[in-house]
């Protein structure tokens, strides 16, 4: 059984509880973090703090969290799980309150929670064959550049994404490539790494951020600009970015094969590259 941290205490994870009036349940009123865990090190810890403190400052959160502290009941957490290769989860809600869709009082003692799930991240099925994405309109709020737990949709167009036969649903709005349900899209055409901008339509992926110096290391072009279905389709690579995903090779859109249909050189160049990074900065 594994220990989880709530709220300053770590507790066997069938004896921790949170309010039923914790605004991250009545309004999905909180944020939350997924730092991956190698050889049991945190990588790109810092990033996801700074991406943290940003979504909590957009949503007017009143209290800012110690940077030392999350990572020390990161670490521990870690360490009493055994955690060798996955992540942690860290989730951080407004906190507890009468139920009220006008925030009064803004001085709530903000509910902070952690766990740990193991989780194949170097050696994956996915980054070695190559995953299948199918589209779906964007349906999200136009603030996805906040990192809150308003999950319900990407959750269900990626379960309705497996039931047809793929792996995960990248969004589209206007004709254009959002991002996938949990990561980001990017392509590859004439040598050009091809990325969209960040800006509220999508999340900045603290992983998009690392693999873009990653590129720049190699030498390789990176445009961050949108593309549009048609050009993904018809793209020579694919591959999305996440914490957990890494660079993970797409290989297939909706019905297109997308290059051979086999994982991109660039890709694997790209993967690789990040993994020797990612492992280098882990703390
Ligand atoms: N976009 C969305 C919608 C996500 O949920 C995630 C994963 N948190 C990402 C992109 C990738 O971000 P990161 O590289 O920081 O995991």
């Amino acid at each position: 059984m594994r220990v989880v941290y709530v709220n300053g205490k770590y507790l066997k994870e069938d004896e921790a509880k949170i309010s039923i009036f914790d605004r991250s349940i009545l309004f999905s009123d909180s944020v939350y973090e997924v730092t991956s865990v190698v050889n049991k090190k945190l990588i790109d810890f810092d990033n996801h703090m700074k991406r943290l403190d940003r979504s909590m400052k957009e949503l007017h959160f009143s209290k800012k969290i110690n940077h030392t502290t999350i990572l020390d009941f990161h670490r521990k957490l870690v360490e009493e799980n055994n955690l060798q290769e996955g992540i942690v989860y860290l989730q951080i809600s407004r906190g507890v309150v009468d139920r009220d869709f006008t925030i009064t009082n803004n001085n709530i003692e903000p509910t902070i929670f952690a766990f740990t799930q193991e989780k194949k991240i170097l050696e994956s099925e996915n980054a070695k064959k190559g995953i299948k994405v199918m589209t779906t309109d964007d349906l999200r709020w136009k603030r996805c550049d906040i990192k809150t737990t308003q999950l319900l949709y990407p959750s269900l167009a990626k379960t309705d994404s497996f039931k047809k036969g793929f792996d995960d649903a990248w969004m589209i709005r206007n004709g254009f490539v959002m991002e996938g349900t949990s990561n980001n899209a990017w392509i590859i055409k004439n040598k050009i790494i091809l990325t969209r901008q960040s800006d509220n339509l999508i999340l900045g992926g603290i992983t998009r951020e690392a693999v873009t110096n990653c590129a720049k290391a190699l030498k390789y072009e990176v445009s961050t600009k949108p593309f549009t279905l048609v050009d993904a389709q018809s793209a020579d690579e694919a591959f999305i970015t996440s914490a957990t995903a890494f660079v993970t090779p797409v290989i297939k859109i909706n019905s297109s094969t997308v290059g051979d249909g086999k994982p991109g050189v660039f890709t694997k160049a790209l993967r690789e590259e990040y993994i020797k990074q990612a492992l280098n900065n882990a703390i």
